[in-house]
């Protein structure tokens, strides 16, 4: 992209003191999204890190990661599957619960989302504990799905979110 790098994106990040609780300082990626070189770059970026993967399904998970992860699986060429928040999901699904930087969740993918050996690639907007990514790791690895790496826009490496994901390689284009 003309110009940018991935040192100018985190000035698109905006920090929201307090929010959603006290003492949790949020990453707003909203300016990062409304601005069109920036989005344009982070989608680019993110997908350049896979090309080569041959993925078969990206899995995006609810709901910044999908406004992440969309765009890349449509320039992967690859599928997307959603995970969903509790309940969502109209089929039959497989679930997980963990404990996440401000409380705990469940999330559900569809049982027949990811063909067993299939290709994946996990993306999300931000590494935060790692909680999260982990819940959607069980998930992949229950279906069978083989995982080829997983994306960030964000990681805040003092809560050293890679420690709960170390056996797939982890990127992530802002750091914290
Ligand atoms: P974790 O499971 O702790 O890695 O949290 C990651 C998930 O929670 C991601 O889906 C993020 O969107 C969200 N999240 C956690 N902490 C923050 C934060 N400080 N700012 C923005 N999003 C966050």
């Amino acid at each position: 992209m003309k110009g940018m790098t991935v040192m100018d994106l985190a000035r698109y990040i905006r920090n929201i003191p307090d929010f959603p609780k006290p003492g949790i300082q949020f990453k707003d990626i909203t300016p990062l999204l409304k601005e069109k070189e920036a989005y344009r770059y982070t989608i680019d970026a993110l997908a350049g890190l896979f090309r080569k993967n041959k993925v078969g399904v990206l899995v995006g998970i609810e709901a910044r990661g999908y406004i992440v992860g969309a765009p890349v699986a449509y320039i992967l060429g690859c599928g997307f599957v959603p995970v969903r928040k509790q309940g969502k999901l109209p089929a039959e699904t497989i679930s997980s619960t963990y404990e996440l930087e401000y409380g705990f969740a469940t999330l559900d993918i569809h049982v027949d989302a990811i063909n067993e050996g299939e290709k994946v690639v996990i993306i999300d907007d931000l590494l935060a504990t790692g909680g999260t990514t982990a819940a959607v790791i069980e998930l992949v690895e229950k279906l069978g799905g083989e995982i080829e790496g997983i994306g960030y826009v964000v990681e805040l490496e003092f809560l050293h979110g890679r420690k709960k994901i170390p056996s797939y390689p982890v990127h992530s284009l802002i750091k914290f």
